[in-house]
Parts: C-alpha cells; sequence; structure tokens
C-alpha cells in the first residue's frame, strides 16, 4: 500500500525505518473512525430490529383476519371445548369477567352454551361493594348472561383483598355445589398465576385443584384454566393471536366488532374505569383471545395449603 494511502487511513506517521508514531491528529481521527462505527453498526442492528418487529406484527395481523374471518367458517378447525352446554365461569371480582374472559364468554353464548357466573367477592375493597354488584349486572347484560345465572357471593371469608387468602375449605364447598345445582360439564376459572397475579384470583385455581385431586369433582364435569401468558405478550393485542395459535390447543377469539363489545362491557365497570384499565383495555390480548388448558393436561402437583 501506498505510504500517504495508509497515513490517511490510519493516521500514522510512517517513518522510513518502519517505526511508526501517533500524533494528536491521527487521534482525533481515530476516535470519529470509532464513533462512525459504532452508530453505523447501531443503525443496522435498529433496521433489523424494527423489520423484524414489523413483520411479526403484520403477520399476527394477517393471522389475526385469517384465523378470525376465515378459519371459523370451517368448524373443523375451532379449537373449542368440544360438547360443553352448561359452562361455570368462577372468578373472584367484579369486572374480572370482561377484562379476562371476554372473548370465551362470547363464543360461549354465541354457541348457545347456559354460561353461568360464579363471582366469588362484592369486590369491596374500596368499599364500594353495592355499587359494583350493579356494575356486575350490567356488564353481564352487555356479554348476554342472563341475571338469573348469575351468583355473587358475599362471604366475609372471601374480602376482596390482595392481602388475604381464600381458604379452600370455604372456597372448594361454594364451588362445588354450584357445579352440582347447575349441573355444569365444564368449567372455566384462573390458572396459577391468575393473569394478573392476584392472590384471589390464585385461591380459586389451588381450590379447583383441591377438588380435582381429592375426587370431589363429578365424573360429568371438565375443569379449564384461562392461561396467563407473559408481559410482552399480555401486551400485544391481536398481535398475540398467532403465538397463541401456535402455542395452545383451545383459543377463542372475538373479532373487532366483538372486542368493542367487551370494552363496553368494561366501561359499564364505572367505578373501575381509570385510566390504568383504559390502557389495559387498549392494549391487553385478553379483549381478542383467550387460551384455555384442561386440568387433566396439567401435573397438578401442588402443595394445597388451607
Ligand atoms: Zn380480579
Amino acid at each position: 500500500m501506498d505510504v500517504s494511502v495508509f497515513e490517511y487511513l490510519y493516521g500514522k506517521d510512517i517513518s522510513h525505518d518502519g517505526i511508526s508514531s501517533f500524533d494528536g491528529y491521527s487521534w482525533k481521527h481515530s476516535l470519529w473512525t470509532l464513533y462512525n462505527s459504532f452508530f453505523s453498526y447501531l443503525e443496522e442492528r435498529l433496521v433489523i430490529l424494527i423489520s423484524g418487529v414489523l413483520s411479526y406484527f403484520v403477520t399476527s395481523f394477517l393471522a389475526y383476519y385469517l384465523i378470525v374471518f376465515f378459519l371459523k367458517s370451517n368448524r373443523g378447525f375451532i379449537h373449542h371445548i368440544r360438547s360443553c352446554r352448561r359452562v361455570l365461569l368462577i372468578t373472584a371480582h367484579p369486572d374480572d369477567e370482561c377484562m379476562f374472559f371476554g372473548p370465551v364468554i362470547l363464543q360461549l353464548i354465541k354457541e348457545s352454551c347456559n354460561v353461568y357466573l360464579l363471582c366469588l367477592s362484592q369486590g369491596n375493597y374500596d368499599g364500594k361493594g353495592a355499587l359494583r354488584k350493579d356494575e356486575l349486572w350490567k356488564s353481564c347484560n352487555i356479554l348476554g348472561i342472563p341475571e338469573s345465572n348469575i351468583f355473587l357471593c358475599r362471604n366475609s371469608q372471601l374480602s376482596d383483598d390482595p392481602k388475604m387468602r381464600w381458604k379452600k375449605s370455604v372456597l372448594s364447598p361454594i364451588i362445588l355445589s354450584h357445579i352440582e345445582i347447575f349441573q355444569c360439564d365444564t368449567v372455566v376459572t384462573f390458572d396459577q398465576s391468575g393473569v394478573s397475579g392476584h392472590i384471589n384470583h390464585r385461591a380459586i385455581f389451588f381450590s379447583m385443584c383441591d377438588i380435582i385431586d381429592s375426587n370431589k369433582l363429578p365424573s360429568y364435569c371438565k375443569v379449564y384454566f384461562l392461561e396467563t401468558v407473559n408481559l410482552l405478550r399480555k401486551y400485544s393485542s391481536f398481535a398475540d393471536t398467532l403465538l397463541s395459535f401456535i402455542l395452545s390447543s383451545c383459543w377463542y377469539s372475538v373479532n373487532f366488532q366483538e372486542s368493542q363489545r367487551l370494552k363496553e362491557a368494561m366501561k359499564a365497570h364505572k367505578s373501575q374505569f381509570v385510566w390504568f384499565r383504559k390502557l389495559y383495555l387498549l392494549f391487553s390480548r385478553y379483549v381478542f383471545i383467550n387460551t384455555l388448558r384442561a386440568s387433566d393436561s396439567l401435573d397438578l402437583c401442588f402443595d394445597f395449603e388451607d
């Protein structure tokens, strides 16, 4: 290489005996080269990242439309609970039904299933129990659950309290009596993480596990748990449809019109419709899709402490 070109590129003063030395100009030039290299590397990676995210969203959007509008017309592709006619949905608080279980409720009702709602507390944490009861009735009316199918527990041992552990000795008899009285062939409720991690949500799961583990569940009844997904998936709206479709064997999805209905049901819970719930509705995948897991596909080895 020509010595002058070498000096230009590397900022080195090449002496005739081959010994090089840096001068002030070379240091500045090297730092400038390093700075440029770093940012061009960052730019390349950023372009790849943005392209990847955009591709994922476009693919998910197409998958969402494909699943909701095309596959639904082909009954063979529907991954719903087979032959359920009387479904007991068990929640912990008024508003759980539309915040988390909306798609499964709307689809079950569309399939002429008899949906019963057992809400285990009044949601009296802020002292608004009576108001929240009215809001629950309004929400269920929008969702299509008949008034006669709504059961709201008023039990001092089942208070809406993130610090109160609901005992299975209190929960299990209430749940079992509702399954037996209404001859429910299916139960749908929270899984181990309870979507939001609320201790009251999780208590229902542990109580259901206890009922199953102690062989108290009627033979005609099957239990399904609403899957909790990680935070990124939870707030990726309809974009989670593709992953849900691939990873889950039982899913319920709704179209944009139906998701608007779920948002109306949430608005019926006026006392709870604060800014972070509005944000939740904007980004939550539970407004578009529910994925369920059957209890017999889970390894229910838990420590059922009371
Ligand atoms: Zn809740």
